[in-house]
């Protein structure tokens, strides 16, 4: 039997084997996570993979069929929302119309009977906070979508609640103001010190806002770490593909060494850390590199010792600005993608398309996911 009390009573949020099933449809599937206080926690997937109906429940504004919500170490499963210490922020602001940006964010505090000189200095300390002060007389009409979102936001962190959700409140801006709103609330996180779980589908927004990355799929969390972590070491096909470009080729262990392992496919032989695969002689596994990782060179050239190097022919080649996009076809009929940088050295002379090259990377900086998916 596990202990899940001494996880539960230190995490900030905790859902141990939760399961929220729609008529026969499983849109979570008896999900396990831990998010410390003040982290800045996102749930990061496809649309329907069961992001929001996880925040949902953390909210209180859905039932889990099956498993525990604890909030700050309290099982709050059956409490309603408005008995959790937790705020919302929506994509659509739901700020009140009739109501001015300064009565929008008192509102909660109102309702709470705080005393109005207080109520006055929270409420202009938070508007301070998400740089709206000069507002505080508009009417949510009178708004950019990006001010509403900031008041919106304002109005959930007034009272200081243990933890903020965040469902896609960037959502509805274009790309410049989401791109800026993205560095603020991460400010505005680091400052305030609040737990926030932010869900999103946008994998860039994730990874630079989020301590933690949650990655959803099909009702589960593939894999939660830092970005990097998952960038670097994603351990299933999903994960990699989801945060980025990841060059997956199948091969076969030929030996174990006592750091590196050998992997023959059929674009040429890789090695790759021990520590990454459990695998031995003769199982399949599947490897991967990210683009930016790989030089090019031409095949005649050959590679430089010690640097894993797989065959294939230029079928693409991107001028990109600060990048040159290379599509390689390798012989196992896998299209790699090579990204060197438009910088002096970097620049591989004549590479053009029809090309035999060479892709060669530190064996470092390969990855071994999952074969199954
Ligand atoms: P999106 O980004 O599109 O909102 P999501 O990852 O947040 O996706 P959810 O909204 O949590 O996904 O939905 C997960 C699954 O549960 C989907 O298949 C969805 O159709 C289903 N679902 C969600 N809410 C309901 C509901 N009230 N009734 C029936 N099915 C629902």
């Amino acid at each position: 039997e596990r202990d899940v009390r001494g996880t539960a009573e230190t995490a900030d949020i905790r859902l141990e084997g939760v399961t929220k099933r729609f008529g026969d449809a499983v849109a979570v599937d008896e999900l396990t996570l831990s998010i410390e206080r003040g982290a800045f926690y996102a749930l990061l997937g496809p649309s329907g993979c069961g992001k929001t109906t996880t925040l949902r429940m953390i909210g209180g504004f859905e039932d889990p069929t099956a498993g525990v919500v604890y909030l700050g170490g309290q099982a709050v499963t059956d409490l309603p929302p408005y008995r959790r210490d937790v705020n919302t922020v929506f994509q659509s602001y739901a700020l009140f119309p009739h109501l001015n940006v300064e009565r929008n964010v008192a509102f909660g505090l109102e309702r709470r009977k705080v005393d109005r000189a207080e109520v006055r200095r929270r409420v202009a300390e938070t508007l301070e906070m998400v740089q709206r002060g000069p507002l505080a007389r508009r009417r949510p009409g009178q708004l950019s979508g990006g001010q509403q979102q900031r008041v919106a936001l304002a109005r959930a962190l007034v009272n200081r609640p243990r933890a903020l959700l965040l469902d896609e409140p960037l959502g509805a801006l274009d790309l410049r103001l989401r791109k800026q709103l993205q560095l603020e609330l991460k400010r505005i996180q680091q400052d305030v010190g609040i737990t926030f779980v932010h869900v999103t589908h946008d994998q860039e927004e994730a990874m630079s806002m989020a301590d933690t990355i949650a990655v959803m799929n099909h009702g589960r969390i593939e894999q939660a770490g830092s970005a990097e972590e998952l960038y670097e070491r994603p351990r299933t096909a999903f994960v990699a593909n989801f945060l980025g470009v990841s060059n997956l080729v199948d091969g076969k262990v030929l030996e174990r060494g006592s750091q590196l392992a050998t992997v023959q496919t059929e674009d040429g032989t890789v090695r790759v850390p021990c520590d990454r695969m459990a695998e031995t002689a003769g199982d399949g596994v599947r490897i991967g590199v990210r683009p930016e990782k790989i030089d090019l060179v031409a095949a005649a050239d050959g590679a430089p010792p010690g640097r894993n190097a797989l065959r294939g022919v230029v079928s693409v080649a991107s001028f990109l600005g600060v990048s040159i996009q290379y599509v390689v076809l390798a012989p196992g009929g896998e299209e790699l993608t090579v990204i060197a940088p438009n910088r002096e050295g970097h620049q591989p002379q004549a590479l053009g398309v029809g090309q035999e090259v060479l892709l060669t990377w530190d064996p470092g900086h390969t990855f071994v996911v999952a074969r199954d998916a």
